[in-house]
């Protein structure tokens, strides 16, 4: 099969690898469409010492199955394989799961023709669901979680909050779509990129502005997503947030940093960390993109497989509006 595999600090190959083989217990998928993530970033800069080269990244899917079971269906997947039987998972929480490995990460990922998972961590696709929108689950699930774990700690409903989403990536851009779909009436969307502030713009996000020109007013939010996780953003999403507040924080930059912790105490702020999506996320993300819950995805840029490495050089650069580049195996 053909594959881009990471093959060190900033390097990309296109090239053939032998087909993965499929073992009992799991599926073959022939990948349709596979989207780059923020994490796929990370570790092509070197960055996280969980991805190791030579790694096929990549783990925002969808395709069909060709062996195993359910051999037929398109799918998509829970990049998460986890054990099913931990303390976490059988709360539903799998996404603490205390066994957990990862596609992309721990074992091949979904940048080529094919790649193989765990039966059960498969997400079955509403029936006609473009692979298009399918390679978005993973993204949106992320998204989903990060509201609905918002939603269990703020006093007024969404629709009534003034929000602020910081970061105008895959992650923020989502974030902002699912609030307005939810009836939020006031979302700002902060974000230094004037091309992706005027593709977020475009998508309908909300009020997009530039936060280095403008600093969001100090505590003018009922809801802070932090989709970028940096020492900067974590700051801002403490001064925008009004007393008795939520920030939820998804992105993660800065492995640590200091917080006002006095702020955070008086004006009693719940500070909640964030990480994926359930199961039960994947499923609802994926339902909801079918139903247009995100939006039309215009803002979705394809790319053949091939073209992967300058994707990722592009994106390095800072040189496309396109919060998420998804990349078609031929
Ligand atoms: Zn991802
Ligand atoms: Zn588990």
């Amino acid at each position: 099969m053909k594959a881009l595999v990471y093959t060190g600090t900033k390097e990309m190959a296109y090239r053939d690898e032998p087909d993965p083989s499929c073992v009992p217990d799991e599926v073959l998928i022939r990948v349709d469409a596979v989207g780059i993530c923020g994490s796929d970033m990370h570790a092509y800069h070197g960055h996280d010492p969980r991805r190791v080269p030579p790694l096929i990244l990549g783990h925002e899917l969808a395709g069909e199955i060709l062996e195993g079971p359910g051999k037929g269906r398109r799918v998509t997947v829970n990049p998460l394989i986890t054990c099913g039987h931990c303390e976490y998972c059988v709360q539903g929480r799998n996404n603490l799961c205390a066994n957990r490995t990862m596609i992309g990460m721990t074992r091949a990922g979904g940048f080529a023709q094919l790649v193989t998972t765990a039966a059960s961590s498969v997400i079955e696709l509403p029936a006609g669901m473009p692979a298009r929108a399918a390679a978005l689950t993973e993204p949106a699930a992320t998204a989903l979680h990060a509201i609905n774990t918002a939603m269990r700690s703020l006093v007024r409903p969404i629709p009534e909050c003034r929000t602020l989403v910081i970061g105008g990536g895959a992650i923020g851009l989502l974030s902002s779509l699912l609030l307005r779909h939810y009836g939020c009436r006031h979302v700002s969307v902060a974000e230094t990129n004037p091309l992706r502030r005027d593709s977020a713009q475009c998508a309908g996000a909300g009020h997009v502005f530039d936060p280095v020109a403008v600093p969001p007013a100090p505590n003018s939010a009922d809801l802070v997503i932090d989709a970028v996780g940096m020492k900067a953003t974590r700051a801002m999403a403490l001064a925008a947030a009004k007393p008795g507040s939520v920030i939820v924080h998804v992105g993660l930059g800065d492995w640590a940093s200091e917080i006002d912790m006095r702020k955070l105490t008086l004006a009693e702020i719940t500070l909640a960390g964030v990480y994926t999506y359930t199961t039960a996320d994947l499923r609802a993300a994926a339902v909801a993109l079918h139903e247009g819950g995100f939006g039309d995805l215009a803002w979705v840029e394809e790319r053949p497989l091939s073209e992967g490495a300058r994707a990722f050089r592009d994106l390095d650069e800072g040189r496309t509006p396109s919060a998420k580049i998804l990349l078609r195996p031929a």
